[in-house]
């Protein structure tokens, strides 16, 4: 087999990749390499501002695609190794296929506490449709578990599980640490310890449509439990353990609750279940002839057109680490948004250099933008929203309204660095434009987040 342009893994990133490659190039040949007969497709795109999209994610059959688009062709194998002197990639099932460009979007797997080795049954990670089966049939056996991580997919489960005592081990000194702040964290409270979580408020943001009969092996997004009862056998209850981390698990005899945890604390926790959520890490399942360079995070270096250092071989999403000079307002986080934006551009810059085109950096990778959902509640993550990259000069100015929104701006030198929009403030807009334009705010000072004043006035 031969192709133009191969693409390996199915998720966002391979299918946005093959996608916008058979938009650009309709008279090359295009190859998808995917382990299952499903993908990950991208429906309803709706721009809620320059960089913040939003849309939802389906699970189709793969043949959909060739379908659509009459220069994709599927095949259905695992990448196993890449003979990059001959431009030719073998398959586990002794295919060769022969390419001009490739592009690597084989995402992540979840890198789990140290001790997953020695109790597989009882310490799990959740990435794809077949681990949530596996956590949902211990869970409904479980009266105690254990959660580890302070990210998205640890916060949701602590939010949504029900019925369950919940041990929740975070190693800073606030929950949610990887998208919010202590004062964010203080105003979700209330959320987490709620037995019937809110209401869910109507979601500008991508959803992801559960097949029960298919599996992908592709990574769950959002609204990965939209469908599911999640659901213990015990009455709900939650207890923090603040800057811990899980040290030893044992395996206790005679017991109803088979594990005994022991945290860097020295605090012993017993339950039947833990969940490790404790971030990804990129998936190394092939060789190479040529030596590919990782960056120190374990994902494949790409340059700012997505090239690793192997000739016409690119990678894009949870498989890759950006590693170019950032734009000020941008950084990389292994989520969807970025999944999508990164195949799309790597697709557009192999189809130039194929034509000999010069490439511009698509505007995505301007703002880190991240749209969400924790508590309940929906969450807006614009550029440094944390403060990351600015050192200890700058100022954070907050308004907030118990149970109705948390509003975060981050300003150095009279200008707003990053945001951190809970509830629905209808911000996103102003705040992008006042990241991405680098307006001088001296003159409205603190008036800025005054509630009597409708501050987009000020920005017509
Ligand atoms: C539970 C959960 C909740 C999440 N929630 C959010 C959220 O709210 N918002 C958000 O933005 N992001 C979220 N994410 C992250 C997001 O899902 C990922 O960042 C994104 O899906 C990565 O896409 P990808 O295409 O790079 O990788 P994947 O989706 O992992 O796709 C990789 C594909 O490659 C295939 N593959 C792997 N190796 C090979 C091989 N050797 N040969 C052939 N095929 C191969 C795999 O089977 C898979 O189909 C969540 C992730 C999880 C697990």
């Amino acid at each position: 087999m031969q192709g133009d342009f191969v693409v390996v893994g199915g998720g966002i990133a391979g299918v946005s990749c093959a996608e916008t490659l058979a938009f650009l190039q309709p008279e090359k040949t295009i190859i998808l390499v995917s382990e299952s007969s499903l993908i990950k497709t991208v429906t309803n795109l709706h721009a809620i501002t320059k960089t913040i999209v939003s849309f939802d994610v389906k699970e189709a059959p793969s043949n959909s695609l060739c379908e659509k688009y009459s220069n994709i062709s599927i095949v259905h194998d695992t990448l196993k190794e890449i003979l990059d002197d001959k431009m030719e990639l073998v398959t586990k099932n002794g295919a060769k296929i022969k390419y001009t460009y490739l592009c690597l979007c084989m995402g992540a797997e979840p890198k789990l506490i140290a001790q997953a080795e020695q109790f597989p049954d009882y310490i799990i990670g959740i990435r794809d449709t077949d681990s949530v089966d596996v956590f949902l049939d211990k869970l409904k056996h479980s009266k105690k578990i254990l959660v580890v991580g302070n990210g998205g997919i640890a916060s949701e489960i602590v939010y949504k599980v029900q019925d369950v005592q919940i041990n929740w081990v975070v190693k800073d000194n606030h929950i949610s640490a990887t998208f919010v702040d202590p004062g964010a964290a203080e105003f979700f409270q209330d959320s987490i310890h709620s037995k019937t979580p809110n209401a869910e408020p109507i979601s500008k943001r991508m959803r992801y449509q559960e097949d029960e009969l298919h599996k992908s092996g592709a990574a769950l997004g959002p609204d990965w439990y939209k469908s599911l009862v999640l659901s213990g056998s015990s009455e709900k209850q939650v207890t923090i353990h603040y800057k811990s981390e899980v040290a030893n698990v044992a395996k206790i005899d005679n017991n109803e609750h088979p594990i005994e945890v022991t945290l860097t604390n020295g605090e012993k926790i017993i339950c039947d279940l833990i969940v490790s959520a404790t971030g990804v890490t990129a998936r190394r399942n092939f060789k190479t002839t040529g030596m590919l360079h990782y960056s120190e995070d374990g994902g494949v270096k790409v340059d700012e057109y997505m090239r690793t250092n192997l000739t016409n071989i690119y990678a894009a999403g949870d498989v890759c680490t950006a590693n170019w000079q950032w734009a000020k307002h941008w950084f990389q986080m292994k989520l969807w948004t970025q999944a999508r934006q990164m195949g799309a551009y790597a697709a557009k810059s192999m189809s130039g250099h194929l034509n000999g085109e010069e490439i511009l950096q698509d505007f995505c990778f301007e703002i880190f933008t991240h749209s969400t959902k924790l508590f309940g509640y929906k969450v807006i993550l614009l550029g440094l929203y944390n403060g990351q990259k600015l050192g200890n000069q700058y100022e954070i100015l907050v308004r907030t309204t118990k149970s109705v929104e948390y509003i975060k701006f981050v300003i150095e030198n009279h200008k707003l660095q990053g945001a951190v929009l809970i509830g629905d403030t209808d911000l996103e807009e102003m705040c992008e434009n006042l990241i991405c334009n680098q307006i001088d705010l001296e003159p409205y000072g603190d008036d800025i987040l005054n509630p009597d004043i409708d501050i987009e006035d000020y920005f017509d």
